[in-house]
């Protein structure tokens, strides 16, 4: 497309960069979930809402390290604060009263937080909220939904990106491997479940009331496109999961951005545990687990939608959005599958050209660092 042409003409020294990465690191990255075809682009520096590539190009950044940095890149006063505590060593081998100060923050803010243990990544909060629930229960299997994304250990590495065409019916998904490598019956103790079909949901976890451990589920599906819980799914989850001794896990890794205490307290509803991660380490290798607004009106997006006469909707809560070029209903994963992959990614590397930074699937999160220029 011209898009991707002129995107290769404004970044050959990121070209450069990759073809050089490659060399070292599989793919040129340590991660493959933002791979931007036909290469990335190289990050030199970032302030506030502002990222400059290898070539010195300024973009604004609707990414936000994957909606982690709230405040932006580098905000001052958490500069500062590093600063000061580098001088004073990083990692001791024994509690600090640092430490504490956060955890009594999350346990005042987060309705089902009584207690709460640190990690270093968002994979290894939801890994131990499972294997708590497995230790509280006596039970193995857990039940996910369908596009729900919780990290890359072996359970939960099952129906998310992967092709519905291939994964059953609509209203009720089989369990799909999202990656070779997974250990031998790890596909038999998942049970899928559909996002927000509540009465078929509820039908697939009866079945396997006594032998499910946990129900972990994102309040809002994350990374495949910011689409929201309905009340009624997640009230239907916590009914089922106290009638039947199962622990209900939110996995509030990117949602706990919509309101002070996360998603929870925006729907009024209390797991017994919550995983946590990017936000809260603000940049920083950081995840916790522990137990027990309104949809932003993103730029009048729909309205420039409706004036070009392009089908679009904007799902998502609070600072946190996803696009959608599409005007059928967006219910589950299903709906968001369904996306002209083609176009979204010319839209991605044409907001790319004109200094806009999205993710390729176009999610994305609003922070409020200043620019470079104050912007
Ligand atoms: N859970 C959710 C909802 C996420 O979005 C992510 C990361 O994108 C994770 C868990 C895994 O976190 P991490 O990448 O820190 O391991």
């Amino acid at each position: 497309s011209n898009e991707r042409d002129r995107y290769i003409e404004l970044t050959p020294k990121s070209k450069a960069a990759w073809e050089e990465a490659k060399q070292y690191l599989p793919g040129g990255d340590s991660r493959n979930s933002i791979f931007w075809p036909p290469y990335p682009i190289f990050v030199e520096g970032a302030k506030g809402a502002h990222v400059v590539d290898a070539d010195g190009t300024d973009r604004l950044d609707f990414i936000g390290t994957m909606t982690t940095l709230i405040l932006g890149h580098a905000p001052e006063p958490v500069v500062d604060a590093v600063r000061g505590q580098l001088e004073q060593g990083v990692v001791y081998n024994a509690p600090n009263r640092q430490q504490v100060r956060l955890a009594k923050l999350l346990c005042e803010r987060i309705p089902s937080f009584d207690l709460v243990r640190f990690t270093n990544s968002g994979t290894e909060a939801t890994l131990n909220t499972i294997r708590a629930a497995r230790a509280f229960t006596g039970r193995s299997q857990i039940a996910k939904a369908e596009g729900g994304y919780h990290g890359s250990h072996d359970v939960v590495s099952v129906s998310v990106r992967v092709d519905p065409s291939k994964a059953g019916e609509r209203l009720h998904p089989d369990a799909m491997a999202a990656t070779e490598g997974l250990a031998d019956g790890v596909l038999d103790s998942v049970v899928v479940i559909p996002f927000n079909e509540t009465g078929p949901a509820r039908e697939i976890l009866e079945k396997h009331k006594n032998d499910l451990a946990a129900i972990i589920v994102e309040p809002m599906l994350g990374s495949v496109g910011m689409l929201p819980a309905t009340h009624e799914f997640l009230g239907m989850l916590r009914d089922f999961a106290t009638e039947n001794g199962v622990v209900l896990i939110f996995d509030e890794v990117i949602s706990f951005r919509i309101a002070p205490g996360g998603s929870q307290e925006y729907y009024g509803i209390t797991p017994d545990m919550t995983s946590l991660g990017k936000i809260i380490g603000g940049g920083f290798a950081v995840g916790a687990f522990g137990g027990r607004e309104d949809i932003m009106e993103l730029h009048g997006l729909r309205e420039v939608g409706q004036e070009l006469e392009v089908p679009v909707q904007v799902t998502g809560l609070g600072s946190l959005f996803g696009i959608h070029f599409q005007d059928d209903t967006l219910v589950g994963y299903r709906d968001l599958a369904r996306a002209d992959s083609a176009f979204r990614h010319n839209v991605f590397l044409g907001l790319l050209n004109e200094g806009i930074l999205m993710a390729p699937n176009l999610v994305g999160a609003v922070s409020n660092g200043r620019g470079r220029g104050g912007g």
